[in-house]
């Protein structure tokens, strides 16, 4: 090889420059270079005092509370523009809004994310002509004013407020009613006494 390299550096000088060629000494002898050498071969042979199998619990921990935490945050931005918006706030799971009944948690989550067949509704999407309430002419037939307003419901709102009374809860918001309570146990005593207005009103059907 030394051969190769010289007669080739002949060449190129012939024809374009001289070249010198030196020797170098690399790292023999350097004593600092060999001890390094020997401990690093050493280290090789010695068993691994870090043990390199992973955990992933905590890993995983992490990801999750991270997704959740974006999660949260995507769906706060979003439900501003709807009206499950002002009931819900976050993606925790509202168990409350379950019952043995199935028609009433239709009605219930209906309520709760605006779409029903309450007038109002239905003439947004241009299903019928006239958007109010059935028996009040020149009030929109809306979830407030069922729940809360509309004279028909009287006796039963009433007895609904009624209810409430010992739940410190005296002007309910349509929130309140929907279970938009912060406090789980609340709002899951609350949603029980509006199931009730809801079966009795006799307005299931209009949900
Ligand atoms: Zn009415």
């Amino acid at each position: 090889m030394g051969e190769d390299v010289c007669s080739k550096a002949s060449l190129a000088g012939a024809h374009f420059a001289t070249v010198i060629t030196s020797w170098v000494p690399s790292h023999i002898g350097v004593r600092g270079n060999t001890v390094a050498d020997r401990a690093a071969a050493e280290a090789h042979s010695l068993p691994s005092p870090i043990d390199m199998t992973t955990d992933l619990t905590d890993s995983l921990t992490n990801l999750q509370t991270t997704c959740n935490r974006h999660w949260d945050n995507e769906l706060t931005d979003a439900l501003q523009y709807t009206s499950l918006g002002r009931i819900r706030h976050d993606t925790r799971h509202h168990w409350w809004t379950h019952s043995p009944s199935r028609a009433l948690d239709t009605a219930v989550n209906r309520l709760r994310i605006g779409h029903t067949r309450l007038n109002a509704h239905l003439h947004k999407l241009g299903m019928t002509a006239d958007p109010h309430c059935p028996w009040c002419p020149t009030y929109p037939d809306t979830p407030e004013h069922l729940l809360l307003q509309c004279p028909r419901h009287h006796s039963h709102r009433t007895a609904l407020l009624q209810s409430l009374y010992p739940l410190l809860l005296r002007r309910p918001t349509l929130a309140d009613l929907l279970g938009g309570s912060p406090d789980p146990g609340l709002a899951f005593k609350i949603l029980k006494h509006t199931r009730t207005f809801l079966q009795k009103s006799g307005q299931l059907h209009r949900i």
